[in-house]
């Protein structure tokens, strides 16, 4: 039987292929992957998932990434089997995206001035972020592969996530991280789950090429977001949240940006939705980068050499990039900012970001640390617990409404990708009577 899902290389004029059980990040030539599927899943499956939401039973049902799993059926099984499911697909036992879905946050919308927005918390999963949607694919291929060991660098919800599957999969797990740089909360999951936490002296993107290069020397198997698997898994992100709208596309999804692997693999969604005739209308994406750590802002909208970088139909400027990260270099200047799951400097996947950005007419806005502690602060009040980094979510749309790209009677959906995790972060911001929401303590 010819197989239906393959690796193939993004790159227009490469476009390697590769079969699904090869274990590599990226192509010969060096640029990156994505799976691809064959045939087109006929849009009759929104009934189908749908019915799963009562999963009588079934734990491929309950969870919210394996609910779509005809959406991402890389392992090539028949998806009503559960022999087959069970032998093949990992889960922690349903609970990755089980309980995530978007909320109206009034308290938000009235802040950012957009009734129609809907806020999905994803610091629901079992480890507490969005990682687990991605994680669970990466480590069913890991399986696929008979992979003993994983390796990830991580700024702390990546190695949460990884060291949690490791430890149901019984693989082991090494975590690169940067020393001092990661909160207490998640350094303490890694030990926890079992991990090897290995500190590397400086930011996380000299923690990732350090797991890059032991990865290639046969460390183990990488399950950062460069891992195209990692992508497959957090498409269902944006498929329950489409789900929710009777899948009429909003006109915007917002994300934070960090290493970029969820602008990408919101970008892939829509792409192969609107190929495959799910979707008739593209909403536009909204990256919100930290101020201390805004390489995208500053290449996307021309703000280095006067070039806007583009993904320019598979044919980027990657001297731009490689120019810029070398001006850094050269001048010091690192990421910094408190929200230390978006702060990073170099985003390994610029490239497949771009193209997410292109394909549908994005934008990059860039927050300051003030204004993400206040929008953590405002989906406090709402009952709902985000970190930091989430908070660039309220905080940016409050932006691009300010600046009228989002218009008030847009339909917005923003990610909240994790829960709080440095409780000594809202103890200090609300200790602070002078903050815009502070909520002092009395003695
Ligand atoms: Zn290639």
């Amino acid at each position: 039987m010819q197989a239906q899902a393959y690796q193939k290389c993004i790159e227009p004029t490469c476009g390697l292929e590769y079969p699904i059980t090869d274990i590599r990040i990226e192509c010969d030539k060096g640029h990156m992957l994505d799976i691809k599927y064959k045939t087109i899943p006929p849009t009759s499956l929104k009934e189908v998932f749908y019915k799963r939401r009562d999963p009588m039973s079934n734990i491929f049902n309950e969870s919210g990434v394996w609910r779509f799993r005809e959406l991402l059926n890389f392992c090539q099984i028949d998806t009503e089997n559960i022999d087959q499911c069970s032998k093949r697909l990992v889960s922690l036992d349903g609970a990755e995206g089980r309980q995530s879905k978007p909320y109206h946050m009034s308290k938000v919308s009235n802040y950012v001035g957009v009734q129609n927005l809907w806020l999905q918390p994803e610091g629901y999963n079992p480890s507490g972020s969005f990682k687990d949607n991605g994680m669970t694919t990466a480590i069913t291929h890991a399986k696929l592969v008979n992979i003993k060991k994983i390796i990830c660098a991580s700024t702390g919800n990546t190695s949460a996530s990884a060291a949690m599957y490791a430890a149901n999969e019984n693989m082991e797990c090494d975590v690169y991280i940067p020393s001092g740089e990661v909160a207490p909360g998640k350094l303490g999951q890694a030990f926890q789950f079992g991990a090897q936490v290995i500190e590397v002296k400086g930011n996380f993107d000299d923690a990732l090429s350090t797991s890059l290069k032991q990865a290639s020397q046969g460390g183990g198997y990488t399950v950062n977001s460069v891992n195209p698997f990692r992508i497959e898994g957090q498409k269902t992100i944006i498929f329950r949240a489409l789900e929710f709208l009777d899948w009429n596309p909003p006109d915007w999804i917002v994300y934070p940006g960090g290493a970029l692997g969820n602008t990408s693999s919101c970008g892939k969604c829509l792409m192969e939705l609107y190929e495959w005739g799910w979707i008739k209308k593209i909403p536009r994406l909204a990256v919100v980068n930290a101020e201390g750590a805004n390489t995208l802002y500053i290449l996307y909208n021309g703000k280095f050499e006067d070039s806007k970088l583009r993904w320019n139909k598979g044919k980027p400027d990657t001297s731009l990039v490689k120019r810029y990260y070398e001006y850094m270099d050269k001048n010091g200047i690192k990421p910094k900012t408190k929200a230390t799951a978006i702060q990073i400097a170099k985003p390994a996947n610029i490239l497949k970001g771009l193209r997410a950005l292109e394909f549908t007419n994005g934008v990059v806005a860039q927050v300051s640390d003030k204004e993400m502690l206040d929008g953590m602060a405002l989906v406090g009040l709402n009952g709902f617990d985000c970190e930091m980094a989430s908070g660039a979510v309220p905080a940016g749309i409050k932006k691009l409404v300010e600046q009228e790209i989002i218009k008030k009677d847009d339909t917005v959906i923003g990610i909240l990708t994790g829960r709080q995790k440095d409780s000594g972060i809202p103890v200090d911001y609300h200790r602070n009577a002078e903050n815009k929401f502070a909520n002092p303590p009395r003695s």
